[in-house]
């Protein structure tokens, strides 16, 4: 798709798409629900979001009493992640991987909305609605921010998604995981200085999305949003450091990462359903907060649908591309609810030799580390619908013949079961044999099926016909 269609396909969405635009369509196709006053920041504000969060966003006005309202849940289906880019489903992955490979400069403006107010005297408590979400969470947590960092060398931006523990009133405990931000304060950390850095809460769910791309260290996530969204980004610099901020962000925390500084931070509920334990982690500095004048602030429920769902897109999409660089009869990649979108992957190939599933089994064991277990499926099975990943496995598969185990491979160190992030990989070839005759894995139909048209062939009153039928 180019970009000139992208922007054709938002059409209708003249104003900047941002968090706003977006829960104005929620709001406009009854995908968005209003809490009443009077609900607390602590644990019921997420109960209501967790509650309905395979329905609905949800706009709490003053939560805990707060003159900043709350909103959680602003995309909790893939379906509703395409809807927010004026796309069809099936275009989702093409659409991302599209994205990553042609990024789409940002460009900087002078003066924006996320800057019309600005408190230089600190307390995030005070001047930010921040909820505690999970049971044992070990306070309030900013889980919904963009970390945008510079590389302290050659400027370049990287924006990354990391939990955010108040842990002072202008102090925040961070977990940084060995990745592009790390890599950036090492940088500054080996020379002596701290890490300049912004957190952006309240953005379009395409920032949120490119900020979770499996992308080279250097490449600016901001410009995989504009691609995403066929408009560059809008950026303004941060009042108090270097850092370029999407000028039309509802709230931009500004701060810095401190130098041989580390604190508690945990415990936290995380997206494999349990929590991420205490130890001590980075800290942040802030210096400002600023944001829009009627400002909404974003929060997403540890390890609900939201933060599922974040995490599964960008993912399938970098796997998809990884896979079908090598192997041409792969078409499609799912990573599954049950396996915290996260773990397990379903690849959908049209088969053309025996044993090919079994090396696309080990390349997407190569693809993400986090892939504990592959299934291989063929072109007729629904990879949405795990009763049908299941039938798959039930009628095509042999333990004996079909099955990868490798033992001892790195994994997700947040799998409580690995030792330590060493974890097995188990892979499922679930195809058919490339000769099987035409009947042997012929799924059974009914003809006709698909035509019923059942106001038609039904009568309108069954229980009066019924009577007439069948007497006592
Ligand atoms: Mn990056």
């Amino acid at each position: 798709m180019t970009q000139s269609s992208s922007v054709h396909s938002l059409a209708g969405h003249n104003a900047l798409p941002d968090l706003r635009t977006w829960l104005q369509r929620l709001a406009a196709t009854d995908r968005l629900a209003v809490a009443r006053d009077g609900v607390s920041l602590t644990d019921e504000l997420a109960a209501i979001s967790k509650k309905l969060e395979l329905e609905r966003a949800v706009l709490f006005p003053s939560p805990g009493g707060h003159a900043m309202p709350v909103v959680s849940n602003i995309f909790t289906d893939r379906s509703w992640v395409a809807d927010s880019l004026g796309i069809s489903t099936d275009k989702l992955l093409p659409r991302f991987q599209q994205a990553v490979r042609h990024r789409l400069p940002w460009v900087e403006v002078d003066e924006a909305p996320a800057q019309e107010v600005v408190h230089r005297d600190v307390d995030l408590l005070k001047q930010l609605p921040i909820p505690k979400h999970n049971e044992h969470d070990s306070g309030p947590y900013i889980t919904a921010a963009l970390l945008i960092a510079r590389n302290p060398k050659t400027g370049v931006q990287n924006v990354s998604i990391h939990r955010c523990q108040v842990s002072g009133p202008d102090r925040i405990g961070v977990l940084l995981l060995p990745r592009h931000t790390l890599h950036y304060f090492k940088m500054a950390e080996q020379a002596g200085e701290g890490l300049d850095i912004a957190l952006v809460i309240g953005v379009h769910p395409a920032c949120i999305l490119a900020s979770q791309a499996i992308a080279a260290v250097d490449e600016d996530e901001m410009e995989i949003a504009g691609a995403l969204l066929g408009r560059p980004i809008e950026m303004v610099k941060c009042k108090t450091n270097q850092v370029r901020v999407p000028a039309h962000a509802e709230i931009v925390i500004e701060g810095r990462i401190l130098p041989n500084v580390r604190e508690p931070e945990g415990p936290f509920g995380e997206f494999p359903q349990y929590y991420g334990p205490r130890a001590d982690r980075e800290v942040i500095h802030v210096a400002a907060i600023t944001h829009r004048k009627d400002a909404i602030f974003h929060t997403i429920v540890g390890g609900g649908m939201e933060h599922l769902v974040l995490g599964e897109i960008p993912r399938e999409a970098t796997l998809l591309e990884h896979l079908q660089r090598s192997f041409a009869s792969v078409r499609d990649v799912r990573l599954t609810r049950g396996g915290v979108c996260r773990y397990h992957l379903v690849v959908k190939v049209e088969k053309t030799s025996n044993g090919e599933p079994k090396n696309i089994i080990m390349g997407a064991f190569g693809g993400h580390y986090d892939v504990k277990q592959v299934v291989v499926v063929d072109m007729d099975v629904n990879i949405d619908d795990p009763v049908e990943i299941e039938w798959a496995i039930a009628t095509r598969f042999q333990a004996d013949r079909d099955l990868i185990v490798v033992s001892g491979a790195q994994g997700s160190k947040l799998d409580p079961s690995s030792d330590g992030g060493i974890s097995a990989k188990m892979g499922i070839d679930a195809t058919k044999p490339v000769e099987a005759g035409p009947m042997v894995f012929k799924r059974i139909h009914v003809n006709g099926l698909e035509q019923v048209d059942l106001p038609r062939v039904l009568q309108d009153d069954p229980k009066a016909a019924f009577a007439r039928i069948v007497t006592a």
